[in-house]
């Protein structure tokens, strides 16, 4: 209540334009990062490491956009870059463009696995285009991921299968044959991969394993250090392609993505968020030519091209952004000062939770911090507790986001922190002492 009080007496700014948002907009806000209790916050300025709303109050930003702000948010020598490509030849012509090509060097040169890449809207569509590459290389037909693992929103991969038809959490309109091919194993369950692989093999076969390479939701839920490597081995035992979803990590954990960090070659990569810098639209596939051949017709087993497609896709804006973007990233060493920022605030975090002995657990992977109320941890998705934990826990920490934001520091949804190339350690120990000021009350 005393928080909800600042938001009635300093951002009445936001009350307005959320308020007239519900008229319009389903739910207010367009996009589910920006909810927040008692309502969204109308955000008017990004520079570096912070945020300004229309009520001229400051936010440190461990939002980051969802992710892909290594640099900081609205970094000059890029925007720079774009306002000049914008004033050549506007943001998009639908032919091809140089800066196609440089992009897709230059993630070549940091990745050499992905010897080709296809430029698309999101990281949702790089997945749905990673489904049907494998499917048409392979001619196998099932897709398994890892439970809670989020490889983005369209039908066959959505969040967790438990969900549709259960009326449990937040998907509906999913019919069940869409997840018909579509099969989950538990976080980290390497056995249970294995039964699903051999079982498959007479089945239809297994075109796929997805993972997001530091575990589910980014790291939400741990997987054991091995646990990419051991996946790899098993899906070259079944013939399946290994898939890393690096919309999360790839250039944000290094220019390598994680398949640098942890030496481990997956066939194909999906890309989001850094692959753009921030600028819309940033999504894409990659992988060796042979696979990505699919994509330009011939070598499937059907001898058919896989389709990919998208008005906006390889749009030179976007690609100018990600190119920029990236070798900015690379010349200042962006994801190591990102990651030591993160460093910091989870050692701030750690200290703070001790010192009121509060339930929760801080934990990073560089600039990839999580908090959490500690157990959820403790459950697999596959224990019926799983999502009765989680609701009361998921409400508590939407209270801990609201309440963060009012001390003026940004998160994602109270439970997630992202820090970038402009967390300066003034910033981190500015932001640990709004936490202070939340957790002592
Ligand atoms: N995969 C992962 C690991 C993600 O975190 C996300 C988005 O947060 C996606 C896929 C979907 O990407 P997009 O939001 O660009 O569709």
């Amino acid at each position: 209540a005393e928080y909800h009080a600042w938001y009635e007496a300093n951002a009445a700014g936001s009350k307005a334009t959320f308020e007239e948002a519900q008229r319009y907009i389903p739910g207010g806000v367009q996009h589910n990062l920006a909810l927040n209790d008692p309502w969204a916050l109308d955000i008017v300025k990004a520079e570096g490491a912070h945020l300004w709303d229309v009520d001229g109050n400051r936010y440190i930003d461990f939002l980051q956009a969802g992710g892909p702000t290594v640099l900081g948010s609205n970094y000059a020598p890029v925007r720079e870059e774009i306002t000049q490509l914008i004033a050549d030849c506007g943001p998009v012509t639908g032919m091809l463009h140089a800066y196609e090509v440089k992009l897709a060097k230059l993630i070549h040169d940091f990745m050499p696995n992905v010897q080709k890449f296809r430029m698309l809207g999101s990281g949702t569509e790089g997945v749905m285009a990673a489904v049907r590459a494998a499917r048409a290389y392979t001619g196998k037909s099932h897709v398994i991921k890892v439970g809670g693992a989020y490889h983005g929103w369209s039908d066959q991969v959505v969040f967790g299968l438990r969900i549709p038809g259960t009326g449990s959490l937040e998907a509906a309109g999913i019919p069940a044959g869409a997840l018909q091919l579509t099969q989950e194993v538990a976080p980290g369950d390497l056995d249970e991969l294995r039964a699903k692989l051999a079982a498959n093999a007479g089945n239809g076969g297994t075109a796929a394993v997805f993972v997001e390479p530091i575990g589910p939701e980014s790291g939400a839920h741990l997987v054991r250090h091995g646990f990419n490597a051991q996946v790899r081995e098993l899906c070259d035992e079944f013939g399946a392609l290994l898939v890393f979803d690096e919309v999360v990590t790839g250039f944000r954990l290094g220019m390598g993505g994680a398949q640098g960090y942890f030496g481990v070659k997956p066939d194909l990569t999906v890309f989001g968020k850094c692959v753009a810098g921030g600028y819309p639209a940033a999504g894409g596939i990659g992988g060796s030519d042979e696979v990505m051949n699919v994509f330009a017709g011939g070598l499937t087993a059907a001898g058919k091209r896989a389709l990919v497609g998208g008005t906006l896709s390889a749009n030179p804006m976007s690609c100018a952004a990600g190119y920029h973007t990236l070798l900015e990233m690379d010349r200042t060493n962006a994801p190591a000062i990102a990651g030591r920022a993160g460093d910091r605030l989870r050692a701030g975090l750690s200290a703070l939770i001790a010192r009121y002995d509060l339930p929760y657990v801080v934990y990073n992977v560089g600039s990839v911090v999580h908090l959490h109320t500690s157990g959820v941890l403790h459950l697999s998705i596959h224990d019926p507790e799983f999502f009765t934990e989680l609701g009361p826990r998921k409400d508590m920490l939407g209270q801990m986001s609201m309440a963060f934001s009012a001390e003026g520091v940004v998160t994602l949804a109270g439970s997630r922190l992202y820090t970038s190339m402009a967390d300066t350690d003034e910033v981190i120990d500015d932001a640990l002492a709004r936490f202070d000021r939340v957790f002592a009350r």
